[in-house]
């Protein structure tokens, strides 16, 4: 009788410590040591102005980078940081790396801009605010020089994003509607919203020189932009097919595969000294 139960509470025994470690390793205990860790880096995006191929700023895309120097991809854990809250934390953490980065590019250079992806627990409150203001403190970067990129999907609490981008634009900071199309997009619901800039979303730049449903969309987007006097940015432009037909319809800014990647900030900075002359071979 002995021998069984001491196989059941040895069984027992290694059943919870498979079970405690299995939640220590849970995906979000893993986040949250991430954000405690600082296992945050940016990589830096150009954005091109079209007519003259000039790199202009770039977006600050953020990465998890694990201890054993894998790099994670934010579609696989902002929604998670988002459900949680880490995702203050994880902005946070942006904003400050922004500036360590690019402090003296940003400064030696006042043309060029950085955008930063505010996500909707962001935009609902002013909190970022303050704690932009206090990043650039003592650093000599405008706040004209801050682009913040919020997607309409995001805006829980109209009203209160409406308030946050606002008060960013009061700031000196410029606003732009990240993923325009993928969500409510209408036009009277753009009117209302303090915007300096709209991103067309990757998908409506795949549709240019395609025959699909939605590449008859993407003109009058383009055309709902102008009439908000609003500055263009197409995201996603992976051909020189796709900057041509933007470049003729006077779409501003693009970015994408065509022009460059996501890099880590040294490469950005050479990329920039570089890209002074025309990137992607007009
Ligand atoms: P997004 O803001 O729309 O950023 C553009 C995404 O498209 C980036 O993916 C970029 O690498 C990718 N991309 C750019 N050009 C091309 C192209 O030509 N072809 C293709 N196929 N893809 C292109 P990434 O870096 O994986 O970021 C994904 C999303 O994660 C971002 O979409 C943004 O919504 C979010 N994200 C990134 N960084 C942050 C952050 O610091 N905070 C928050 N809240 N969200 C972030
Ligand atoms: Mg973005
Ligand atoms: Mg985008
Ligand atoms: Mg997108």
């Amino acid at each position: 009788l002995l021998l069984p139960l001491g196989a059941f509470i040895a069984a027992f025994i290694i059943g919870l410590v498979v079970w405690l470690s299995r939640r220590r390793l849970s995906p979000l205990g893993e986040l949250q040591i991430a954000v405690r860790k600082r296992e945050f880096i940016v990589h830096y995006q150009p954005i091109v102005e079209l007519r003259t191929g000039i790199c202009i700023g770039a977006e600050a895309l953020v990465r998890w980078k694990r201890p054993d120097g894998s790099l994670v991809r934010p579609d696989h854990f902002i929604p998670l940081a988002e459900e949680s809250g880490l995702i203050t934390a994880i902005t946070d953490q942006v904003i400050a790396l922004v500036v360590s980065d690019l402090n003296s590019l940003l400064v030696a250079d006042r043309s060029l801009h950085i955008a930063i992806n505010l996500s909707a627990t962001d935009v609902g409150t002013e909190r970022v605010l303050p704690v932009i203001a206090k990043a650039l403190q003592h650093t000599g970067i405008q706040p004209r020089q801050i682009w913040l990129e919020a997607t309409e999907r995001g805006f829980v609490d109209i009203e209160a994003a409406r308030s946050t981008l606002a008060r960013a634009r009061e700031l000196g900071y410029a606003v732009a509607i990240d993923d325009f199309g993928t969500g409510y997009s209408s036009l009277s619901y753009l009117e209302g919203l303090p915007l300096d800039a709209l991103k067309i979303d990757k998908s409506f730049i795949d549709t240019i020189s395609t025959n699909s449903a939605t590449s008859s969309v993407t003109p009058h987007i383009i055309d709902m932009a102008k009439t908000l006097k609003l500055k263009i940015v197409a995201e996603g432009v992976e051909t020189r097919a796709q900057a041509d037909y933007l470049k003729e319809r006077d779409v501003d800014y693009g970015q994408g595969w065509l022009f460059a990647g996501p890099m880590p900030a040294a490469e950005f900075i050479a990329y920039c000294r570089r890209a002074k002359v025309p990137a992607g071979k007009a």
